[in-house]
This record gives C-alpha cells, sequence and structure tokens, in this order.
C-alpha cells in the first residue's frame, strides 16, 4: 500500500488549488481524479465570471471566500499568464423593475466588503453599453472574466510543482478505516492517508459516505446556455445581469462575453436526476430570444444558436433557498475534511476554498507550523 499525508479527491479547480495550498516541504500530497483528464466537470462547464461577491448573505463563506478569492484568482490568473479581463459588469433594471432593488444590491455588496460599487443612471449606462436596455444599472468594476480550461492547467502545473503526486483516471471506488489513517482503494491500488479532503463536486455526497463521513445530499441542477453568432457578438463587451430573483441564488440569464471573443447566453436553472446528463430534454434556442432581448433588444433570433451546459453542484433542491458552500473538518470522520456544495461562485473562490482547507489539512496533521504561515506552499513559492 502506498503511503501519503495527504490525499485529495477531485481534480476540478477546488482540489487542484487545495493540492497547492497543502503542500509543504516534507508532506506528501496525492489527488485522485476519476477521468483521464483534470477539470473536464463543472470546472470548465461554467460562465466564467470572477464574481465581486455581491449577491450572497453577509458572513457566508461564498461572500467571503468569493472577495477574498476574486483578488487571489486575479493575482494567479496575471502571474500563471491565464487569459483574463477585470472588464467590470453591470446589473441592470429594466423598464418593469423596481430600482430600488439595486439599492439593496449594493448595500449588501458595501456589507460584503465589496467597496466599488455605484449606481448609474440611464445616460451612464448608455455610454459604458449603448446596445443595452435599462433605466438605471449597479456597476461593479472588479467582476471580470477567465477562461476556465486555462485555469485548471495552470493549477494543474502549479501542484504539480509543489511536487503534489496528480493521478488521472484514478477513481475513488471505496474507503475503510485503517490504523490512524484512512485506506482508499482506486482501480490501480491502495493507498493510506493521513488526511483526506473531499473535492468531488458532483459526487462529494457518494465520497463522504464512502469515507465514512457526514451524510448530505448534493443535488444536480443544470444550466444551459445559447450563444450570440456573427456581428451580433460585438453589441456588448462586458457581463451584463438583470435583476436577480428576490429570493434564492439564480443570478438570472445573463449575457457573459468570454475571453476569446464569444458571448454566452445563460444559464438556465433545472434541477434533474442525473448528475451527468448534460443534453436530455434541452431548452429549445428559441427559449434564450426572449431573456437575452430584455437585455439587448436589438438581437434578433438569427443571432442565436444553441451553447454548452454545466451542472452545479447544489446543497439544497430548494430554488428560493440560500445554501452555503460546505468546508469544515467531518465531525464523523476526524481525518476528512469537506469542500463539498462549492456551486457558484466556486471559481472564483476556489483558491480561498483551498486555503481554508489547507488551515484544516494543517489542524489534522498537527504539522501546520512547518509550513508559512497563513500562506500556501504555491503562493510562497511564487512570491519569493
Ligand atoms: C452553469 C454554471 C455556471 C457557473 N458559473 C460560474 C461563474 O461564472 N463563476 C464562478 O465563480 N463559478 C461558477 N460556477 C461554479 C463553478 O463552476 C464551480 O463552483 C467549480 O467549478 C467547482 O469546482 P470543483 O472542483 O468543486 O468541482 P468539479 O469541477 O466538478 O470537480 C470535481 C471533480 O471530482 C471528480 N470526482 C468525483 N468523484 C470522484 C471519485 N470518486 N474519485 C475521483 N474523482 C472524483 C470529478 O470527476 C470532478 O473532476 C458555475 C457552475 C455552473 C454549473
Amino acid at each position: 500500500m502506498e503511503e501519503v499525508d495527504l490525499l485529495i479527491v477531485g481534480g476540478g479547480v477546488v482540489g487542484l488549488a487545495c493540492a497547492s495550498a497543502a503542500a509543504r516541504p516534507g508532506r506528501t500530497v496525492c489527488l485522485l481524479e476519476r477521468h483521464p483528464r483534470f477539470g473536464i466537470e463543472t470546472s470548465t462547464h461554467n460562465s466564467g465570471v470572477i464574481h465581486a461577491g455581491i449577491y450572497y448573505p453577509p458572513g457566508s463563506l461564498k461572500a467571503t471566500l468569493s472577495v477574498e478569492g476574486r483578488e487571489a484568482l486575479y493575482r494567479f490568473c496575471s502571474r500563471h499568464e491565464v487569459p483574463h479581463r477585470r472588464c467590470g459588469k453591470l446589473i441592470v433594471a429594466g423598464p418593469d423593475d423596481d430600482a430600488t432593488g439595486l439599492e439593496a444590491l449594493h448595500d449588501r455588496g458595501v456589507a460584503n466588503g465589496v467597496n466599488d460599487l455605484e449606481i448609474l443612471d440611464e445616460a451612464d449606462l448608455r455610454r459604458l453599453e449603448p446596445r443595452v436596455r435599462g433605466s438605471a444599472a449597479l456597476w461593479s468594476p472588479s467582476t471580470g472574466i477567465v477562461e476556465a480550461e486555462a485555469l485548471v492547467r495552470a493549477l494543474r502545473y502549479a501542484a504539480e510543482d509543489v511536487e503534489a503526486a496528480l493521478l488521472p483516471a484514478s477513481g475513488l471506488l471505496e474507503a475503510g478505516d485503517g490504523n490512524n489513517r484512512i485506506e482508499v482503494r482506486t482501480s490501480a491500488e491502495w493507498i493510506g492517508a493521513r488526511a483526506v479532503v473531499n473535492a468531488a463536486g458532483l459526487d462529494a455526497d457518494v465520497v463522504s459516505e464512502a469515507l465514512g463521513g457526514r451524510r448530505f445530499r448534493i443535488y444536480p441542477c443544470r444550466g444551459e446556455y445559447a450563444e450570440l453568432i456573427g456581428v451580433s457578438r460585438q453589441l456588448v463587451s462586458r457581463p451584463v445581469y438583470p435583476m436577480p430573483a428576490p429570493a434564492g441564488e439564480h443570478l438570472g440569464v445573463h449575457v457573459t462575453p468570454t475571453t476569446w471573443g464569444g458571448v454566452m447566453i445563460g444559464p438556465t436553472i433545472h434541477y434533474q436526476d442525473d448528475k451527468q446528463d448534460h443534453e436530455q430534454g434541452r431548452l429549445p434556442v428559441e427559449a434564450f430570444v426572449e431573456p437575452t432581448r430584455q437585455l439587448l433588444p436589438d438581437v434578433r433570433p438569427e443571432d442565436l444558436r444553441a451553447g454548452g451546459t454545466g451542472i452545479r453542484a447544489k446543497l439544497s433542491a430548494d430554488p428560493g433557498a440560500f445554501s452555503d458552500f460546505l468546508i469544515e473538518r467531518d465531525p464523523y470522520q476526524p481525518r476528512l475534511i469537506q469542500a463539498a456544495g462549492i456551486d457558484s461562485p466556486g471559481l472564483t473562490a476556489c483558491l480561498a476554498v483551498a486555503r481554508r482547507v489547507g488551515t484544516l489539512v494543517d489542524e489534522v496533521l498537527g504539522d501546520g507550523a512547518r509550513g508559512t504561515e497563513g500562506r500556501s506552499g504555491e503562493e510562497e513559492r511564487h512570491n519569493a
């Protein structure tokens, strides 16, 4: 049996970031990913928005870690040449919206530490985005966009640089308690680990149960996209969102330019039983015309084509409820650390999530003092 100090289950942005954040001199770190390539589930099927941290309840992990993670992500992307743009975003009040909702969003953002928000009138909105319709808007200059595939690659290289052993095509199949360790079987071998991080995304519930941890359920929630084609892609130059639903976490179908010159429309929201079904029963592209025209009235039906889909790993089945990330030392399995329920803004927050997880790993392994206080091995290496 292979013996390691830390085993991470899941090779999306969260697991890969955890590998770097938890690396310490003399500590052996190994990461299991069931697919032959890293990050091919949710981490590369999303809107690619670096969120400012406006929407989430003050004090929640989503609020704290998106504010903290956003700046860490900008620094990481610059340092590792990951295509990204701090382009800002607009949340627009349409003719039928109550524009006082923008003030409530502004105040919530400020309570979360987003201090650069500004409410724009119609003339200012038009100066920034002449083709967008709205009577007023909330301007968030610190929102941005990032190329998710390039981010996954850079996180992988960063983890390899700190000598984490990354094992693709190695799913966790079963696990059991050993002598002062958790023993995990993959298709190839048994691995004994003194600490395990559950970063298994849509299957975090299955992995937690296999490891003897807390029981919870992940509810898969599909988001579908359309895309603008041809010259219609020039109608907008930064993310434009409608006013969010009054309750819950759906930010509304929005318009998001990509770093490679595309424009995505979406995502929609649809709970389903299957965690991997991206295609069955997809919405017709016509379903995106009206929501797009609410924001960009010049868009014609022929300007749209079907886009991708992504599946959120939600901890609640109620679209009207807020559910936070689950980041904790497991109450039932003391060697297990949960990084579960990481739906949006998990791309934005991945480095901050990893930093929290790194601190918990230090606690479990009881050797935090060997690392550099409060900084990940990767950050330390690159700041040296
Ligand atoms: C439609 C949509 C839009 C989004 N938009 C944004 C956005 O604009 N901005 C933002 O910040 N966030 C956004 N998100 C959220 C973001 O994509 C996720 O929070 C983030 O990708 C979560 O990363 P992860 O590593 O936890 O999960 P994943 O990327 O799903 O990684 C988990 C990995 O675990 C592996 N795994 C599972 N079980 C096992 C096992 N038994 N053994 C080994 N490996 C296993 C899986 O194969 C997978 O690769 C969006 C999400 C969706 C679905």
